[in-house]
């Protein structure tokens, strides 16, 4: 049975008492988006409700009280991550937007014709789009780390890879939305270190699974999303290493990120400012710093064994579904399950299911070139959180041999 614990933090997320076709919803499309609880709501609503105005402009009482919140957030997010300064933490839209500044503004600076990029097999395409793009503007080469047919990553590849000599920069996730995979991170960026390649980290579904300390891992960069961690959406946030982002001149341009401005000459405010062009997502960081608050005030330990116990246990059930094949069996993994079943298209599991109150994400996860590494063209992804529970894995259980049967579907 669902540990007390566990019911307790689920009393703190209203939607999970909501009916779904007539049955009680079991969410389990958190690696698209975690659900916010109450504190984090109520929150975002104070801010609205009181505090409402723009941030770092007016001398006006509500204009201080925007900052203060607003830059309240941030040194929350620093502590949270254990970055050194809070001159490291931008405000971003989310993790497309992060890792997009460091293309362009990393990337521009720092990428010409024949170097190196180095890309995982594994990543979500916010992780290869802005590359690719970079590599069209600089004629630079986007070279692959394969997976293996367990999803994790192949590091004997990256080893032999990683020493080509024009390797500029390696950027991986740190946790595989498609597979679940767990990479080894802090030995990529030692690895990294110590030949001079920049690292960015893709941590879109770490930070709401497990504690992250970014000196730790020694990341020149890591990104990832407030909608991933029990905040809002339309806020992110881009650790970047101070020396770095000192050098880098921002690509996005407009208020708040200069000093002066002159029609010859523009010079850039300081960090992390200089890449806040205009009035940024003032609610949403303000609600990112609330589920900061949140975490913290839960045992992050505890919750990490749990998850991995639900891991064990939806891994068991869904064995006894004919037709299963797990994608994705990396001995280090978070609490997500993508599959695939015999003959079923992972769409009508996913309509199916939902009728039974069973929200999971089916499709390529925007992540199609993991999807033509194993050979299939989608999967459906059962992808849990810190408030679910064994008898929700049961549900879940219950309404795919109910496809199974509809399909007739046998081992
Ligand atoms: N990377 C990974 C691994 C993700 O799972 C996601 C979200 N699905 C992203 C990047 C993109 O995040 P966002 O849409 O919040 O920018």
């Amino acid at each position: 049975a669902t540990p007390g614990r566990i019911l307790q933090i689920r009393r703190d997320f209203p939607v999970l008492e909501r009916q779904i076709h007539d049955k009680p919803l079991v969410y389990l499309d958190n690696a698209a988006s975690t659900q916010m609880p109450r504190q984090v709501i109520e929150t975002v609503s104070a801010y609205h409700t009181y505090h409402h105005s723009n941030v770092h402009r007016g001398v006006h009482q509500l204009s201080q009280e925007a900052t203060d919140l607003y830059e309240g957030a941030r040194e929350k997010v620093r502590a949270f991550i254990g970055a050194s300064s809070v001159k490291e933490i931008i405000f971003t839209s989310g993790t497309t937007d992060a890792i997009n500044l460091v293309a362009n503004s990393w990337g521009n600076r720092n990428i010409g014709r024949d170097d190196i990029i180095l890309i995982s097999n594994m990543e979500h395409h916010a992780n290869i789009v802005p590359w690719y793009m970079l590599a069209k503007r600089t004629g630079a080469k986007i070279e692959v780390i394969p997976v293996l047919d367990d999803g994790s990553l192949d590091m004997d590849q990256f080893a032999a890879l990683v020493r080509k000599p024009n390797v500029k920069v390696v950027c991986v996730n740190h946790v595989s939305n498609a597979l679940g995979s767990v990479n080894p991170v802090e030995q990529i960026c030692q690895i990294c270190r110590e030949r001079d390649i920049c690292t960015v980290i893709d941590g879109a579904q770490a930070i709401g699974h497990f504690q992250i300390d970014v000196n730790q891992l020694g990341a020149d960069f890591y990104a990832f999303s407030g909608h991933k961690m029990h905040g809002p959406t339309g806020i992110g946030i881009l650790y970047g290493r101070e020396e770095l982002l000192q050098e880098m001149d921002p690509y996005k341009g407009g208020g708040d990120m200069i000093l002066s401005v002159s029609f010859d000459h523009i010079s850039w405010n300081e960090l992390p400012y200089k890449f806040e062009a205009g009035t940024p997502a003032i609610a949403q960081a303000v609600g990112l710093g609330a589920a900061v608050d949140y975490l913290n005030g839960l045992d992050r330990t505890y919750l990490a064994k749990y998850e991995d116990e639900l891991l064990a246990y939806a891994t068991k059930r869904l064995g006894e579904v004919p037709g299963m094949r797990l994608i994705g069996t990396a001995p280090q993994k978070v609490s997500l399950n993508s599959f695939v079943i015999k003959g079923v298209h992972p769409h009508d599991i996913g309509s199916i299911l939902d009728g039974e109150g069973v929200a999971v994400r089916t499709g390529q996860h925007c992540a199609e070139p993991v999807m033509d590494r194993f050979c299939i063209p989608a999967t459906t992804r059962a992808s849990m959180s810190i408030y679910n529970t064994f008898e929700e894995i049961d549900m879940l259980t219950e309404a795919l041999l109910k496809v199974t049967e509809l399909f007739d579907v046998n081992d």
